[in-house]
């Protein structure tokens, strides 16, 4: 039976981040001057290894895990990923493996992640301004390369895919029904996130964060929308239909909207540490008994008691007092 957490919340999804680094500089999420060359980066040998992945993520499922999604940095950049992704297709109770990427590596790897058992893929894609894009990326890479990514990953049938965008004020916002017209009928899901004070350097203020009511309001007004249900149960995404039936949005409002009370994500770092929310100050080390030896049912119970003592509900908390608390950068722990 899967365990509960002190608010009742079960475990369902799981979220690995293979790697901290990143072929993109965007500031909200991993700026320059910060990440910059004399970073550094987790060193090789401190990683979890793909086996070492896949039998975690193997108890998780014992545990009540579906979904199974990797993250990064950008995980398309960790050598050889398709093999962990055979791995992880292999283990029974995954209904969902996806994973997050920011797209610049999708025509080279798309038919290879796809003949490794990867279900479906989420292409961040901020804008479809290309002097927008190119700012939000702060690497100079153009909107097109990101569409040919798009279009090689729907081509290996990596589908229903997403496309997250973050939204902030006075950068991309003036933006967004393009984004919404472009993707508009093709059966692509484009997600819209309010900008999140993820980490501790993205220099997050309230004032550039669109609240979802008025993203919504603004996508309305060109294209008229419908709410939807929930897929399922905790799904992060609040659903929106275009009227005219040309697909959905979703839009993702942990700012305005916090929806911590069907929060069912635990968070893998790459050198295995547990975090049980996005904004977390600390993780539990998993890689140490791992590698000491524990059982499989040892690790098990470890799982359970870190989840079963969880109370997180940081957006829900969120005050000028919270944001100034030390946070894991979202660049180390994915989304
Ligand atoms: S703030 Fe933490 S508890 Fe709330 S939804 Fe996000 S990850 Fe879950």
């Amino acid at each position: 039976m899967a365990p509960k957490d002190k608010m009742g919340r079960r475990l369902h999804d799981l979220r690995i981040s293979v790697t901290d680094r990143c072929n993109f500089r965007c500031p909200y999420c991993m700026p320059k001057e910060l990440f910059g060359p004399a970073f550094e980066f987790i060193q090789r040998q401190q990683l979890l290894t793909y086996e070492e992945i896949a039998r975690l993520a193997r108890i998780f499922v014992g545990l009540g895990v579906e979904k199974v999604r990797l993250t990064g940095g950008e995980p398309l950049l960790r050598r050889d990923l398709s093999d962990l992704i055979r791995l992880l297709a292999k283990l029974p109770g995954v209904r969902d493996l996806t994973l997050t990427t920011n797209g610049l590596l999708l025509p080279k790897f798309a038919t290879h992640l796809a003949a490794a058992g990867l279900h479906r893929v989420t292409v961040s894609l901020d804008s479809l301004d290309d002097g927008v894009f190119r700012r939000m990326n702060d690497v100079g890479v153009g909107v097109e390369e990101i569409l040919t990514g798009i279009d090689a990953a729907l081509a290996a049938g990596l589908t229903p895919l997403k496309v997250n965008a973050v939204v902030q004020r006075g950068v991309n916002d003036h933006t967004l029904v393009d984004l919404a017209r472009h993707f508009h009928g093709s059966g692509v899901i484009v997600r819209f996130i309010e900008f999140m004070d993820v980490g501790t350097t993205n220099g997050w203020r309230l004032d550039d964060v669109v609240p979802a009511s008025e993203i919504v309001e603004c996508i309305d007004r060109a294209l008229p929308l419908e709410p939807l249900r929930a897929n399922y149960p905790g799904e992060v995404a609040r659903r929106w239909r275009y009227r005219d039936g040309g697909g959905e949005i979703g839009v993702i409002s942990s700012v305005t909207q916090p929806f911590c009370g069907g929060c069912t994500r635990a968070r893998l770092s790459p050198e295995g540490k547990l975090f049980t929310c996005l904004f977390a100050s600390a993780g539990h080390d998993l890689r140490a008994p791992l590698r000491a030896g524990d059982s499989d049912e040892e690790l098990r119970q470890q799982l359970t008691r870190l989840w079963g003592t969880r109370d997180d509900r940081y957006s829900e908390l969120r005050s000028a007092q919270t944001t100034r608390q030390p946070r894991i950068e979202m660049s180390y722990i994915g989304g």
